[in-house]
């Protein structure tokens, strides 16, 4: 087994100091190994979120307070653990337990005594299918023209920012670009010229936020939103003047452009105070960027709204 195994984390959850000395002697050449001798402290750990999450559970299913069915209950019902996999490993051998565990959403079911080779092939295909689903999921939230994080993640993100926003009362602000006349540089210039200024763009912006919070995504097309956490309405439109310029400064030729001889983007920025705003959603927001944005093109481009 490889080194590249060595990052992923498994929790063994077992009453028993011998099973978990056993499975984890068995694991540790090549996991990182968590322990918990009971139900409760499972929960506890695995619900503080200052700490990552483990790749996988190993859980045994008879110990005292709570039982192993009702760790596992409560995992699959909580959004932040339910995707963790979960293997009980288990002395209840009957089918029906097998069923019921399986029903409770575990992958797999170990019974014991348990084969040490067999338990290490099974931990080593789920960590293996854990692998490849968290590198589907990242390119799901890339955008495969740009490399920048694409509208999925904005959605995400945009809802995770907006509830710290009410919570920590700190503003948040919001910038939409959109490139001038795209549709005359895609006619002039062709659609692989299009698809690499498009690149181009997305790289400089991305360099650009100047705070370790701020983030860039492609929203669509030739549109980009930037999201500047705790920013007010000042500093948003000092970024947007920023990224308006350092578009601007790449100088991609556009002929066809009324706004300039070069490619251009116009912005608009929005911000929520939450102690000042009435309308606290999303809607309103990114609808308010929107229309600066709108008022930007109507003022001749190149600009922010
Ligand atoms: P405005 O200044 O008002 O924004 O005008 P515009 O021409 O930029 O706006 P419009 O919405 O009419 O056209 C957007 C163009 O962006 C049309 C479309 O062909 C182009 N476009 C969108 N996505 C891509 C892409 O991935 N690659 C390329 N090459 N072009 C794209
Ligand atoms: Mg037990
Ligand atoms: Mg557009
Ligand atoms: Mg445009």
């Amino acid at each position: 087994m490889s080194n590249d195994f060595a990052q992923q984390t498994i929790l063994v959850v077992d009453d028993e100091p011998s099973n978990i000395q056993t499975l984890g002697n068995l694991l540790k050449a090549d996991y990182r190994i968590r322990v918990a001798n009971s139900g409760e402290k499972a929960l506890a750990l695995l619900q503080d979120t200052g700490r990552t999450q483990p790749d996988l559970i190993l859980l045994d299913i008879e110990m005292p307070g709570i039982d192993g069915y009702e760790v596992c209950r409560r995992l699959k019902e909580n959004p932040v653990t339910r995707a963790i996999p979960i293997i009980f490993v288990t002395a209840r051998n009957a089918t029906s337990d097998e069923e019921y565990g399986l029903n409770l959403g575990a992958v797999d079911y170990i019974g014991k005594p348990f084969t040490p080779a067999i338990v290490r092939a099974r931990v080593n295909t789920h960590m293996r299918l854990k692998r490849e689903t968290e590198r589907l999921e990242q390119y799901a939230l890339l955008d495969s023209l740009t490399d920048i994080p694409n509208r999925r993640r904005f959605d995400e993100l945009f809802d995770n920012e907006m509830r710290r926003c009410l919570r920590d009362r700190q503003p948040l602000s919001l910038i939409i670009m959109d490139i001038d006349y795209f549709k005359d540089f895609n006619d002039a210039y062709g659609h692989g010229a299009g698809d690499q200024c498009l690149q181009r763009v997305a790289r400089a912006l991305a360099g650009k936020p100047s705070r370790p919070g701020d983030r860039l995504f492609r929203y669509g097309g030739e549109e980009f939103v930037a999201l500047l956490p705790a920013t007010d309405t000042a500093s948003a439109r000092a970024v947007a003047e920023h990224l308006r310029a350092t578009v601007e400064r790449l100088a991609i030729r556009h002929e066809y452009s009324s706004a300039a001889p070069v490619v251009t983007v116009s912005l608009g920025t929005a911000t929520l105070d939450p102690g000042q705003d009435s309308k606290k959603d999303h809607g309103s927001l990114f609808k308010r960027a929107d229309e600066a944005l709108y008022a930007a093109k109507k003022a001749g481009r190149n600009r922010v709204g």
